[in-house]
């Protein structure tokens, strides 16, 4: 069965990617691609102006709307799939308490799959961090995420759930951002830090030191075409799915 798919952000780095993504697969088929600023045609597909989603959700009638926008779009888009009856798929970070609230009261009405990342290397890593955590109880941990120039929240959404993992298996711990002057480390703190430069698309290095050893879990994503493939499986899962929220591990189960 092929997925009808409608496609946010079409004209930005992620929206691009998945546009041309899809163009690759037989499981999909893009339906709808929107963008602040109408009028573009991205990978072959007319993109339509963002003002107008009701409608054309209710005219397109796509299974599935995948967004990587920002925080506010995300929410207001997917408040307009919850009244057309459109499942979402959404990989866009920055939401805060707010954004994540309205995106689950959306999971009433309809499927909604988030995730902060949507490749399987960054879910393996998750995997091994909350492996290793309890294993080498005591150790400093240092989190360190490398992204492009342009992007606009830090720490990434990735980072942050990576230390929600540490803090899972761990209990909480003081986040230090950063260290500048007269900063020495406290015991059971945790260190993040957010470069910023090039193009790069996302690498996320977990340390963990202590007892004359360290040990550095690291992921590099080598392309933004590994998130978009991730989120196209996460929609061809999800499509015909309850309302409910799910999470991209169960697409990898
Ligand atoms: P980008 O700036 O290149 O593109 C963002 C697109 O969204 C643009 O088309 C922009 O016009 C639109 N947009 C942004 N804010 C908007 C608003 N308020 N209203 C309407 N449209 C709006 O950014 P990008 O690199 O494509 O990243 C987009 C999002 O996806 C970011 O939150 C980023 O962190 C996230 N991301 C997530 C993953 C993942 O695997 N979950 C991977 C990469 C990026």
């Amino acid at each position: 069965m092929t997925v009808r798919v409608a496609v946010t952000g079409a004209t930005g780095r992620m929206g691009g990617e998945v546009l041309a993504a899809a163009a690759d697969r037989d499981d999909v088929d893009v339906v709808l691609a929107v963008s602040r600023s109408a009028g573009e045609t991205v990978e072959g597909v007319a993109v339509e102006a963002a003002d107008d989603l009701p409608e054309l959700l209710a005219e397109r009638d796509p299974d599935v709307l995948v967004d990587f926008t920002g925080p506010e779009s995300c929410v207001e888009y997917a408040a307009a799939c919850a009244e057309a009856g459109v499942a979402v798929v959404s990989g866009t970070t920055g939401l805060g308490d707010d954004g994540f609230d309205a995106l689950r009261n959306v999971a009433a009405d309809v499927p909604v799959l988030y995730a902060s990342n949507f490749s399987r290397g960054i879910a393996a890593l998750r995997r091994a961090v909350r492996e290793a955590v309890p294993a080498l109880d005591g150790y400093d941990i240092e989190l360190t995420e490398t992204h492009h120039n342009a992007k606009r929240d830090a720490p990434s959404g990735t980072a942050l759930t990576i230390l929600e993992d540490i803090d899972d298996v761990r209990g909480a711990a003081e986040r230090v951002h950063g260290r500048e002057g007269e900063a020495p480390r406290s015991e059971g703190e945790v260190g993040v830090h957010a470069r910023r430069a090039g193009d790069i698309a996302g690498e996320h290095e977990v340390l963990l030191a202590g007892n004359h050893e360290s040990l550095s879990l690291t992921h590099r994503a080598g392309s933004r075409g590994v998130f978009a493939a991730g989120a196209l499986d996460a929609a061809a899962w999800l499509s015909g799915r309850d309302a409910e929220w799910y999470d991209f591990t169960e697409v990898l189960e």
